[in-house]
């Protein structure tokens, strides 16, 4: 990638719309942009962060009316001279105007290319830029608070601090080496141990932080369980009406399963193959029993259901027995309540205290798959349930890349830590602290990244952003 040259892309996508907006960013922008544009003031000649109304001209003929936008450097989003162009959402004029700029040297941009820019120029860490993909992808309050926290810093200023004092105590201890013959000590052996501690004390909660940080950015596996006719058809219609979000479906991948999407209180879940759950009831005990298990042990939590009249005891834990110890979060629903308002629990407590030891959490509910109100009051408890996997909203990672790189400077840390227990020679246990200097840099890309993993991570970006 030649980051040399002047790049054109379309940022507002590519469907017609009442205004599209085209992005141009690197040293040509302005100079291009004012041999195509007919306005009253020179743009070289303006202030940054101003508009300029005009003509975009292609010869003599006018291809439309435009408002430009004009950032010039280093005060724009990559660093560079950026001009947008605002232009009419028609497909054809956005791509006569993208062609004219083509046809005068610019070139198409790579996607994320805008993003790469950014972080070559140091306008955003790496951490931060990834948070922008996870912005635009963002689908739920949820994911938009953690992305929104992320974009503005929210990990990476912290790892960035400990990872400066760590690099003090290297460059310490690195020191000590020059001096070896001598018995000097410039490196503070208690200092190091307690800002290694206080690293493992930062790092250990956004490690764990993951599991939550990655649910919420997919969507929390969820499986609909329990015998033909308790109603699980009636709760997922129940549940699909409960989603105010407005959903489109320009995700688009293609599964084997039918997957519903709901957003429920903020919380995105991914309802797993609730294709039987449409399909009648016999073809359902035609499937037998066996396809609704694999489904629960793909999912996260497991929303069993069952009707009072219609079964026992035995038969539910006989159903929920190739569950046990799978990592799964449970709710017993009891259904069908306006049928008969019983007041005492079906379940005795002492089967609860059993199912509590086999899952992960176990939450009780009754609720009538026919009264939007139950129904409401299920969903409510559902996202709040995942909200309480995790408190801090600020401290939550959502990439598998930072996850490993955390992992690594922990084991680095433990390293270090065993290391200077054992008196092993300063010299490596510099090596150690270099080492987790490192995973910690990976993380913001202080450190030079792999061009590769540059590539992949810029490159799931969209063209234009
Ligand atoms: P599934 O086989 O588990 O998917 O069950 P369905 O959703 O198809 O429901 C089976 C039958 O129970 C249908 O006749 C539903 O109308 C009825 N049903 C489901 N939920 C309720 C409820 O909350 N109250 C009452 N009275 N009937 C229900």
């Amino acid at each position: 990638m030649n980051f040399e040259e002047t790049i054109i892309a379309p940022a507002s996508g590519n469907s017609s719309a009442a205004i599209a907006l085209i992005r141009i960013s690197g040293s040509q922008a302005i100079e291009t942009t004012e041999a195509l544009f007919k306005t009253r003031k020179k743009l070289s000649a303006s202030a940054s962060h101003t508009l300029h109304f005009g003509k975009i001209m292609d010869g003599d003929e006018i291809v439309d009316e435009v408002l430009v936008s004009l950032f010039k450097n280093p005060h724009s989003y990559t660093g560079e001279d950026v001009v947008e162009i605002s232009c009419h959402g028609s497909v054809y004029i956005q791509q006569r105007i993208i062609d004219l700029f083509i046809s005068k040297g610019l070139r198409m941009a790579n996607p994320g290319e805008f993003t790469m820019r950014a972080f070559k120029n140091g306008k955003l860490d790496l951490a931060q830029a990834e948070a922008v993909g996870d912005l635009i992808a963002s689908d739920s309050k949820a994911s938009h608070k953690i992305a929104m926290n992320q974009m503005r810093g929210g990990i990476s200023n912290d790892l960035q601090a400990l990872r400066k004092e760590l690099i003090h105590f290297a460059a310490m201890i690195e020191l000590e080496l020059d001096f070896s013959g001598e018995d000097v000590e410039f490196a503070d052996r208690t200092g190091l141990m307690n800002l290694l501690s206080k690293l493992k004390q930062h790092i250990q909660p956004l490690i764990d932080s993951f599991a939550y940080g990655n649910a919420i950015k997919q969507g929390v596996p969820v499986a609909i369980l329990g015998k033909p006719n308790a109603g699980k058809s009636s709760l997922l219609n129940a549940l699909l009406k409960e989603d105010r979000a407005i959903v489109s479906d320009i995700a688009g991948t293609t599964r084997d399963t039918i997957e519903d999407v709901i957003i429920l209180n903020g919380i995105k879940f991914r309802l797993i193959d609730t294709a039987g759950l449409r399909e009648t009831t016999d073809t359902i005990e035609a499937m037998g029993v066996k396809r609704s298990i694999q489904n629960a042990l793909k999912s996260k939590m497991v929303l069993f259901l069952y009707d009072r009249q219609d079964t026992t005891e035995e038969e539910i834990l006989e159903m929920l027995k190739p569950l046990f110890d799978k990592e799964l979060d449970l709710f017993l629903i009891e259904n069908k309540i306006d049928k008969h308002p019983h007041k005492e629990e079906f379940l005795s407590r002492d089967v609860i205290a059993m199912l509590k030891q086999h899952f992960e959490a176990v939450n009780e509910q009754a609720i009538s798959a026919h009264q939007a109100e139950s129904v409401h009051e299920l969903a409510e408890n559902l996202a709040e349930f995942v909200k309480s996997w995790h408190q801090d909203d600020q401290m939550v990672i959502t990439q598998t890349r930072h996850l490993h790189a955390l992992k690594s400077t922990l084991d680095s840390i433990h390293d270090i830590e065993n290391a200077m227990e054992m008196n092993i020679p300063s010299d490596l246990v510099a090596q150690d602290i270099r080492l987790a200097i490192q995973h910690l840099g990976s993380i913001t890309g202080e450190i030079d990244v792999d061009k590769d993993i540059l590539e992949t991570i810029f490159g799931s970006f969209c063209i234009g952003k």
